[in-house]
């Protein structure tokens, strides 16, 4: 692992970037740190002689290869587990040195999850919606005697024995990880790093940059220039991963969504109305109407009535069938439209008016020339009556 190097990348979702650096006052930096996503992790080193170099490289390296591909807990433990047992073993091979130990803080992004394996006093932090939560607990005796009350986490930043940790990579080959998962959101912004920093920075200090620079590398950048500044009395080691892309990707995706459903209920509403519109035309154009025209009456395609002013309905044929000569119930109805079920049904009933009102004149004409004969026998009856009344007195005289 390159030593005081800027390290930056991007992949959908995350931005980070990344710095180590020496400090002022040790000879060596013991630090190693990887960024490959979705694996970050941070481990400092202990052993002296080099051998804490060895150690924190190991494990990154170990971490790297057998890390899962996805954030995976118990993968991820097992691989700790595995570097644990690398770093034990390593010195029998003639790499580094009995007791060699480091720290490590791993974490693995996917999505809205956060997974971290965490051992020793390297630590990861949290920026949300600007207020910086420390996500992993110290395995550290300063840790353990805060917890107990004994000296306030003030002091413990300068305690003597500041450095002791209680768990530690290459120390028990049964040691096992702390494990944290939890959700993250978009705008979140992750902070790995070695106690080089939160040693060097309280915990507002740290605060506050996180908040205020723009771009991971710049905010990693800045982070190690504050603690070299503070005084720089140990390696420092920053990872900085902003969450940023998945909330992205899933407003898309949800925006597609919405998309596709508005364009799915639009379509569904021309549908709807093309089918509305096409039943309306098939009901009005397989209707009809009879009405009074003139005194006659015609046969109207549709239905007497109009849509927003536009009649629906058009002349289909005039007729000479007098209104007047219908019956008065027929007539009354055929005044004011009479619907009917279709033009075939009208050209029935037009056929019909004027079937009746032909038997009407025939059956008018049947009964006019009966009464004429009548009247021609009586007239011819009143004729012979006056006659022979005519003739009595003339045969009297
Ligand atoms: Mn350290």
């Amino acid at each position: 692992m390159p030593k005081n190097t800027a390290q930056t990348n991007n992949t959908p979702g995350i931005s980070f970037g990344s710095r180590t650096d020496v400090g002022h006052v040790r000879d060596h930096n013991e630090d190693s740190l990887t960024v490959v996503p979705p694996l970050f992790a941070v481990a400092d080193g202990m052993g002296g002689h080099e051998a804490g170099e060895v150690a924190s490289e190991l494990t990154i390296k170990t971490l790297e290869q057998l890390a899962p591909a996805h954030p995976d807990a118990q993968a991820l433990e097992r691989a700790v587990e595995a570097a644990n047992l690398n770093v034990l073993q390593a010195p029998s091979q003639g790499i580094g040195r009995e007791g060699m130990g480091t720290t490590l803080t791993a974490a693995m992004i996917e999505g809205e999850r956060l997974l971290i394996a965490q051992v020793g006093d390297s630590r990861a932090y949290l920026l949300h919606q600007g207020e910086l939560q420390q996500l992993t607990r110290d395995h550290s005796l300063m840790m353990d005697l805060i917890e107990a009350g004994q000296i306030t986490p003030e002091e413990a930043r300068v305690h003597p024995n500041r450095s002791v940790i209680t768990r530690a990579i290459g120390s028990d080959p049964h040691m096992k990880p702390d494990i944290y998962e939890l959700n993250i959101s978009a705008g979140d912004r992750l902070l790995l790093c070695s106690d080089g920093l939160s040693t060097m920075l309280e915990d507002g200090e740290i605060q506050t940059i996180m908040r205020h620079t723009p771009s991971p590398q710049q905010c990693a950048s800045d982070l190690v220039d504050a603690a070299l500044q503070a005084g720089g009395y140990d390696n420092v080691t920053v990872v900085v991963a902003d969450i940023e892309g998945f909330k992205h990707n899933k407003v898309v995706k949800e925006r597609r969504k919405s998309h596709a459903l508005v364009i799915g209920i639009v379509i569904a509403f021309v549908l709807a109305f093309a089918l509305g519109i096409f039943a309306g035309y098939q009901y009005v154009n397989n209707s009809a109407y009879l009405i009074e025209e003139n005194g006659t009456v015609s046969v109207y395609r549709g239905i007497n009535d109009n849509l927003f002013g536009i009649p629906l309905s058009s002349l289909e044929r005039t007729t000479d069938i007098a209104v007047d000569d219908l019956q008065p119930g027929v007539a009354n109805r055929i005044k004011e439209g009479m619907s009917v079920g279709g033009i075939d049904e009208a050209n029935r009933l037009i056929e019909s008016y004027e079937q009746d009102i032909t038997r009407q004149n025939t059956e008018d004409l049947a009964q006019n020339a009966p009464n004429n004969a009548d009247a021609n026998d009586h007239d011819n009856a009143s004729q012979a009556d006056r006659s022979s009344a005519d003739e009595k007195p003339a045969d009297g005289d």
